[in-house]
């Protein structure tokens, strides 16, 4: 159900340009199959790619007669764990962008030219797929980040130095000399991912403690992904992980997500926008267009969700469930709201969820929050337009604290 949702939010985010009145559009998809392919929507400024660990071997797929054939043993598998774990902090999914097929067939991390010199068309295609499934995913997280987004491409080294290699497509001759890089901060500041991976026990380089590969130490700078996909915006940061605990069982990796996700969005939550953080509701309009999760957005006609915003004009998203005011209640309430219900979900406010057993339950539900000035104000203010949310609430202002107490004794059994 999880994967349906994100799937819609990234329909409705490519299917973003058309304005008031305007008619549905054809969502743009990958050409090729999701066998071979696998995309999947999100609702952070922040895509996740994944070329070289795919296992699929087509039959009838020529073998490239050239270069590195070895897959990244299990980083498909951990940026699936990684998108999630990012959902479970934020209520929110990255993008996914991941090959499901063998290196053997096809390098997705290298110039056409260089990707497989004996390519068939279903190996082209789906280099074709691959990149452009990217650059859409990119734009809509450049939507989502108010022009600001992070692309992470995955992988893994088979280097004996046990670092995580975090490469920005700078030499690590450049890294090593005297003088300063131009986004120094960025690359190796106490903010940076180096800096964060380091402080939860994941020794990468370059950071403040390691500003550069030693001389002589392997060391990937960062490959095609992430020099073609970058600018305008959009920043991005090769991870190439060891082997060792890469290379563990699913629950002993899990320590590995964990550290990742920690680091991924504390650097989002910092360096770009997590939508809705802020609290202050934004225009419905938008919010539609971003496409926030639930199925209704994109079940309904833009015709239709022209009517939601007109009926509910304020709107935000508090850890992925949709929050929408109605247009009686003021600015001053509306951020009572917000802040209420994100101080419920996040007690000491650094931007993660401590509990997550309310929250998962109500996304699960499709829940959506709609808020009134009055709860004796008949017919009008509480019209909910058709088609509806799976389960829209409406709630007078002041009782948003006393659903919340109830949520909280609710708890979720089983989580
Ligand atoms: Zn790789």
């Amino acid at each position: 159900m999880w994967a349906s949702w994100s799937a819609c939010a990234l329909l409705l985010a490519w299917t973003q340009q058309p304005g008031p009145g305007a008619d549905e559009t054809q969502p743009k998809r990958p050409a090729v199959s999701s066998e071979w392919l696998q995309v999947d929507g999100g609702e952070l400024p922040l895509v996740l790619s994944a070329p070289h660990g795919g296992v699929k071997l087509p039959a009838e797929w020529p073998v490239r007669s050239t270069g590195v054939k070895v897959r990244d043993t299990n980083t498909l598998e951990l940026a699936i764990a990684l998108r999630e774990a990012i959902r479970a902090r934020t209520g929110m999914a990255p993008f996914l962008v991941a090959s499901r097929v063998h290196r053997r067939h096809l390098d997705l991390n290298r110039d056409r030219s260089e990707s497989g010199a004996n390519l068939g068309e279903p190996q082209l295609e789906l280099w074709r797929s691959y990149h452009e499934s990217i650059e859409e995913a990119a734009r809509a997280a450049l939507r989502l980040g108010k022009g600001r987004a992070l692309l992470i491409d995955l992988h893994g080294h088979g280097h004996d130095h046990g670092l995580i290699e975090l490469g920005f497509a700078i030499s690590a001759e450049r890294l090593r000399a005297a003088t300063p890089l131009e986004e120094e901060a960025w690359v190796r500041g106490q903010g940076s991912l180096g800096a964060r991976l380091d402080s939860l026990g994941l020794a990468s380089v370059p950071s403040p403690t390691r500003p550069a590969p030693l001389a002589g130490q392997a060391y990937f700078n960062g490959g095609y992904t992430v020099r073609r996909h970058r600018g305008a915006g959009l920043r991005s940061i090769q991870i190439e992980l060891p082997p060792h605990p890469r290379r563990l069982a699913a629950p002993q990796r899990q320590e590995l997500v964990d550290g990742l996700a920690d680091a991924i969005v504390g650097i989002v939550r910092d360096e770009f926008v997590l939508p809705g953080q802020n609290g202050d509701p934004g225009s419905t309009r938008e919010l539609i267009w971003w496409g926030p999760g639930p199925d209704p957005w994109q079940a309904a006609r833009p015709r239709s969700l022209e009517r939601w915003a007109e009926e509910w004009p304020h709107a935000v998203t508090v850890f992925g469930v949709p929050v929408l005011f109605s247009r009686w209640v003021g600015p001053a309430h509306q951020r009572q709201v917000v802040d209420r219900i994100r101080r419920s979900w996040d007690r000491n406010a650094d931007g993660v969820v401590d509990d997550l057993g309310s929250l998962h339950r109500l996304r699960r539900q499709g829940e959506l929050l709609l808020v009134v000035e009055r709860s004796n104000r008949p017919g009008s203010e509480a019209d909910v337009p058709q088609p509806s949310w799976a389960n829209p609430r409406i709630l007078c202002w002041d009782q948003v604290q006393a659903w919340l107490d109830e949520l909280e004794t609710e708890g979720e059994p089983g989580n």
